[in-house]
């Protein structure tokens, strides 16, 4: 980092993309470069955006390509190459996921990008834009892959799309290092730690190929586990499952132990998470100066879908305790729910009312689970997560004090703010935890059904019936449902 951002004339209304915003910044070349399978909306719900802004405050200077041609060097030459390193995410989804139906066909369109038509981002996004880097720039700075492709293929996985284990992606996309989970204090970490010639490896929240097992490190608590290797994961269904486990069982910020697994004849190693972010770090993130649009470079393409639920939407907490078996949420963003202040969510609403675009009304108030919003369990927060039950399933646990008065709360200071006329919640709300507050439940079923509903209610568990259920890690029907109808609201 020779020039800081600082030493641009203001915070930039977008991320540079083009050289010529990166030349009116006053910048040379810019630190990092944010590579993207997504277009480039600047939203707090678009990681690459929060994680390029969160750079950007910390005084870095950043660029974003996003999507990329894969087959020319024209848009992955445009900025040069970085002085710190490249992030590689396949964007908001999974790539093969924004690109298939469950059934295995091509979809058409596509929020994500301009136009709306399918057809900018490439299946396994994280492989081809590491290969396309490799191709145009021989020996370059470190290639990070970051997101939830990344999140979710860094270890032995698998594909249900090949039907296939799959090793590491780093080993297929012959990257460098991968962050996981949500990323921005090791993002900058990493970034800290490249700009002045430290030791990568001791960085929380990474991967990171080895040719040895990793030697006892003073940063982590001890001692690491090795998973069964790659080859008996791949051949044997049991020692997959067992693999799972154990990584499932270190995803805790508080107890986790760093992993390691043997590929072909080099090792991956994942160092333990990050510490959930404060209350206060997550206000300071979302509070970044989002221009809520996507870049004009981008935007004469075509309109982007994605934008007219996203934009004016804001995020109350971040993380996930359901742990819902076929979700990916608990892997990603952890079981420890962190809340925003509510000055901070309403300093927010304020904010989009300055917008020219703003007719009134905020689209969604939430979260992974709308109704997971300001309350925690006290253990978890001091030890970490339970090992050996789940917060809801079989049922609620009793150490998790429900109340849903500080949602209630804040939804009813955002209605009266001025020039906001509607205030919905559009994000899932577990029934069970409405029937488990006491004092606050029926209440907080009243506020939304009456103020907060635009078309349906998303209530889950999704399902009825008890063993499909019990497989979705969900509670039981029963009695659940006597006792919501037993009540006067
Ligand atoms: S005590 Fe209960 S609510 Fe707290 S972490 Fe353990 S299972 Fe979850």
């Amino acid at each position: 980092m020779t020039e800081t951002a600082a030493a641009s004339p203001s915070t930039p209304t977008f991320i540079p993309t083009t050289p010529r915003e990166v030349r009116q910044l006053g910048w040379s070349q810019v630190d990092v470069i944010l590579v993207t399978g997504d277009t480039y909306l600047d939203s707090a719900y678009i990681g690459v955006a929060v994680i390029g802004r969160v750079l950007l405050a910390a005084g870095y200077r950043v660029g974003i390509i996003a999507q990329p041609d894969i087959h020319s060097g024209r848009d992955i030459g445009r900025l040069g190459q970085p002085a710190l390193f490249w992030g590689v995410s396949g964007g908001c989804v999974d790539s093969l996921v924004a690109n298939y139906t469950a059934a295995g066909k091509r979809r058409k369109s596509d929020d994500l990008t301009p136009g709306g038509v399918n057809d900018r981002r490439p299946d396994r996004a994280l492989i081809a834009y590491s290969n396309l880097i490799r191709r145009f720039f021989k020996a370059t700075r470190p290639i990070v892959l970051g997101g939830i492709e990344a999140s979710l293929r860094r270890i032995s996985h698998y594909d249900g799309w090949s039907n296939t284990v799959r090793r590491a992606v780093l080993f297929d996309a012959k990257a460098d290092v991968l962050v996981y989970g949500m990323a921005e204090q090791t993002v900058l970490e990493l970034a800290a730690k490249l700009a002045q010639g430290g030791d990568i490896r001791t960085v929380r929240g990474i991967c990171y190929i080895s040719r040895e097992a990793p030697s006892a490190a003073a940063e982590f608590p001890g001692p690491d586990i090795e998973l069964p290797s790659h080859e008996r994961v791949a051949r044997d269904d049991d020692q997959l499952t067992a693999m799972f486990r154990t990584f499932y069982e270190n995803a805790d910020p508080f107890t986790a132990r760093r992993l390691y697994q043997r590929q072909d004849t080099r090792y991956i190693v994942q160092n333990p998470p990050q510490p959930p972010p404060t209350p206060e770090a997550l206000d300071r993130i979302y509070e970044l100066p989002y221009a809520r649009d996507v870049h004009p470079f981008y935007g004469k393409d075509g309109p982007v879908k994605a934008l007219e639920t996203i934009r004016f939407s804001l995020t109350s907490h971040r993380g996930c305790y359901g742990e819902c078996r076929f979700c990916a949420i608990a892997v990603h963003q952890g079981r420890h729910v962190i809340s925003r202040s509510e000055d901070s969510l309403l300093r927010e609403a304020a904010g989009f009312t300055h917008h020219p675009a703003f007719r009134g009304i905020i689209a969604d108030v939430g979260g992974p689970t709308a109704n997971m919003y300001g309350f925690e369990c006290r253990r978890k927060t001091e030890k970490g997560a339970c090992r050996d039950r789940g917060c809801l399933f079989p049922e609620p646990c009793t150490q998790l004090s429900v109340h849903h008065g500080r949602q209630i709360r804040l939804l009813g200071a955002l209605r009266r703010l001025p020039g906001v006329r509607k205030v919905f919640v559009a994000s899932g709300i577990r029934y069970d935890l409405i029937l488990k507050d006491r004092a606050a439940g029926a209440r907080y079923l009243e506020t939304i059904l009456r103020h907060h509903i635009s078309g349906q209610l998303k209530i889950a568990p999704e399902h009825v019936v008890d063993p499909l259920l019990r497989l979705m890690g969900k509670p039981r029907r029963e009695p659940s449902s006597r006792s919501i109808a037993s009540r006067s609201f």
